[in-house]
């Protein structure tokens, strides 16, 4: 088997004005993502998502990924992928056992690219053993706990906003910080334990800053916080600065949990060697697809980390995201997500199975496991213009 093809569409999905969000990133006025397509010799069609902007995902698989994937066996899945990583350096890189990164493509854009076609790739590969991808991964379950992720109404308004999460049956639910009324530690304080109303002592409450929030205040907060039982902190601190997270971490009691925008194992590496983490949230459509992600998930085990994928964009990158859930002994929990998504529900002719006790089932079909919409490409046709705007 030999891969002939690889391409990419850029995808956008509008948000209509009544189903915006704001947070500390803007008001969300689209979502974005990349499909990546991996074409074989024998008829076999895989499917991938990157995150990152559309049209420059596009170039970079048009013009340099592509080219190294067309003609490879899918099966040697790691070898293509240190080949994307590696670029013109991969011969003596895989020859001396050493990673010898081109210089651009260890983080950023490109990588979220080199992502999305591994994820196609090991959709091809599945396909082809007529298995599902999880179980070309190797299984370790085939339902996972998942968690609502929302939480940005105002004030006491997240009593019934996260309360509703629980009556669909989620066991977990996670709120932002900073909701639609901004942020301030008493707000915040009167919006969780209005949460905590909500839901009720036995579900789990886990709060999100996005990394907004300077050492000192995310500290300030999460002291006052510890007595509503948090289930974890995310990104308290930016991603730019592992140590100030290490600092919140030994500072309070709450698991603190981060890595949606970090890139490959290196990055998990130093956020582990710091200690500032807890639970571990890489993204599969930007940490570096499968082959990356299950070296997180392995690396992040030996330190005693839990992994629980961030998963927030297209259908794709969901579908993607359960397999690596499903094969995964460290991960415990499956973000889902609450906003307003129909890239995520709309995309594909299967339903996601994500039962009224709140676990999300894994496909029993090979590979991916879902298939687009005729009209897919048709109706989420990509718009130019930014996610976000303020
Ligand atoms: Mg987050």
């Amino acid at each position: 088997m030999k891969i002939v093809k690889v391409s990419a569409i850029p995808m956008s999905a509008p948000v209509p004005e009544d189903k915006r969000h704001r947070t500390d990133l803007g008001t969300k006025i689209k979502s974005d993502a990349t499909l990546i397509r991996v074409e074989t010799d024998n008829g076999l069609i895989g499917i991938g998502a990157a995150l990152g902007t559309p049209p420059i995902v596009a170039a970079i698989v048009d013009h340099e990924l592509a080219s190294e994937c067309v003609g490879e066996d899918p099966m040697f899945s790691e070898r293509i992928y240190e080949k994307m990583y590696n670029g013109s350096r991969a011969k003596p890189a895989l020859e001396r056992g050493v990673t010898q990164a081109d210089e651009s493509r260890r983080r950023g854009v490109i990588m979220e690219a080199i992502s999305g076609v591994d994820i196609a790739i090991w959709d091809v590969k599945a396909q082809a053993l007529g298995i599902p991808l999880y179980q070309a991964l190797g299984a370790v379950r085939s339902s996972v706990r998942g968690y609502a992720s929302g939480g940005w109404a105002p004030g006491d308004e997240a009593e019934a906003e996260l309360g509703g999460y629980a009556a669909k049956g989620f066991t977990a639910v996670k709120m932002r910080v900073v909701g639609r009324d901004g942020f301030s530690i008493p707000n915040c304080v009167r919006r969780v334990k209005a949460a905590r109303r909500g839901i009720g002592p036995n579900v789990e409450l886990m709060i999100d800053a996005h990394g907004s929030l300077e050492v000192s205040t995310a500290i300030k907060l999460a002291r006052e916080l510890e007595q509503y039982d948090i289930a974890w902190f995310e990104e308290p601190v930016s991603p730019d600065d592992h140590a100030g997270q290490a600092e919140v971490r030994r500072a309070t009691t709450i698991p603190i949990a981060s890595g949606e925008r970090e890139f490959t194992r290196f990055d998990f590496q130093d956020l582990l060697e710091r200690r500032a983490l807890d639970i571990a949230q890489p993204d599969v459509a930007r940490a570096g697809g499968m082959t990356e992600i299950r070296r997180i998930a392995a690396l992040t085990s030996a330190h005693g980390v839990r992994l629980a994928p961030h998963a927030w964009g297209s259908g794709v990158l969901f579908a993607a995201s359960i397999h690596v859930a499903m094969a995964s002994a460290n991960c415990h929990i499956l973000e889902v997500t609450q906003g307003f998504m129909p890239m995520m529900w709309d995309l594909f002719n299967e339903p996601f199975d994500i039962r009224p006790d709140g676990m999300v089932h894994a496909p029993d079909r090979p590979g991916l496991g879902f298939t687009l919409r005729a009209d897919a490409l048709e109706r989420f046709r990509y718009v130019d213009g930014p996610e976000y705007e303020f």
